[in-house]
């Protein structure tokens, strides 16, 4: 038997709320990088093949036996080169950032550990592993979020706050997040525009949306340049610019150290900071900065949204 019908097709609808971003913003922006090479899926891991997700090679159907060491070199691509260049592409223009980071990938990377812990850049927890959440039994599950949060707690000394899994939660990850608390946001959810409440387990939840939309994943499906990444996300910059004269929302931007921290892509990146930094009344943010600003001013209500 299928649960009680229980998705929202409704949301805020034709009036939502006024964010209020801090300024007066007309369009709130977070950045993010995930932070994913060194824990996906691998032969050396136990998976039995290797990830190639999001490569140069993504989509060739590769059937490599055991090993795909090109693969495995394209995912530390990531790591190796891309990582850094992001990151001095954001800090040249003392821009804040948010690392979806998975914990594993950064326990292998201790000098990018040490810098993301330095930059003041928030980290929102990407899962212990770039694993399919919605693969896992609900017992694995809650032992990959435990994992994830002493992890980080050891290799950039706090704990995270917020979660996002890759591509999609479990039925179950809300509601193991809220179990396990201190999450104050979790951002598994492309519908909306702006961060809204959840009751989980009677209890307050806030989600951040993402969006797999304005994100570089495209590069491996219907983008080729960056300039038509470029184009693709600074229309959307333009259009929410433009609508937040009377109605602010917020855009996130998702970005791959083993894609966007390739040079030919990474232009199409500083094209877009270059021109988004050209308008007045935004403001970029961290992600956590978000989620704090919204509880801070638009606090639970009692019930979430159409509850
Ligand atoms: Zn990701």
């Amino acid at each position: 038997m299928a649960g009680a019908y229980d998705r929202d097709l409704i949301g805020y609808g034709a009036n939502p709320p006024d964010p209020k971003w801090p300024g007066g913003a007309r369009l709130a922006i977070n950045f993010v990088i995930n932070y994913e090479e060194g824990s996906e899926p691998s032969v050396q891991d136990g998976e039995g093949a290797t990830e190639i997700g999001l490569t140069e090679a993504h989509g060739r159907g590769q059937q490599v036996r055991g090993r795909d060491l090109a693969g495995e070199s394209m995912f530390e691509y990531g790591s190796r080169v891309g990582f850094w260049r992001l990151m001095r592409v954001f800090q040249a223009r003392n821009l804040p950032l948010t690392i979806f980071g998975c914990a594993l990938a950064l326990e292998r990377h201790p000098p990018a550990a040490a810098a993301i812990r330095a930059s003041g850049f928030d980290v929102c927890s990407h899962g212990w592993r770039w694993v399919k959440h919605f693969e896992l039994s609900e017992d694995e599950e809650r032992d990959h979020i435990r994992k994830a949060i002493r992890s980080f707690e050891t290799t950039l000394g706090e704990r995270p706050v917020g979660w996002y899994c890759r591509y999609g939660p479990s039925v179950n990850t809300r509601r193991l997040l809220v179990e396990e608390g201190g999450f104050i946001y979790d951002s598994d959810y492309y519908g909306d525009e702006l961060p809204f409440w959840k009751t989980v387990d009677g209890k307050p939840h806030l989600i951040v949306p993402y969006s797999l939309t304005n994100n570089d994943g495209k590069y491996t499906g219907t983008i080729g340049t960056a300039d038509d990444w470029f184009a693709f996300v600074r229309d959307a910059f333009d259009v929410l610019y433009r609508e937040g004269a009377t109605q602010p929302k917020m855009m996130s931007v998702g970005l791959h150290m083993r894609l966007t921290g390739h040079p030919a892509r990474a232009a199409g990146l500083e094209r877009l900071l270059d021109y988004m930094m050209q308008h007045a009344d935004i403001w970029i943010a961290r992600r956590r900065d978000v989620a704090r600003h919204w509880i801070a001013t638009h606090p639970y209500p009692g019930k979430g949204l159409n509850e």
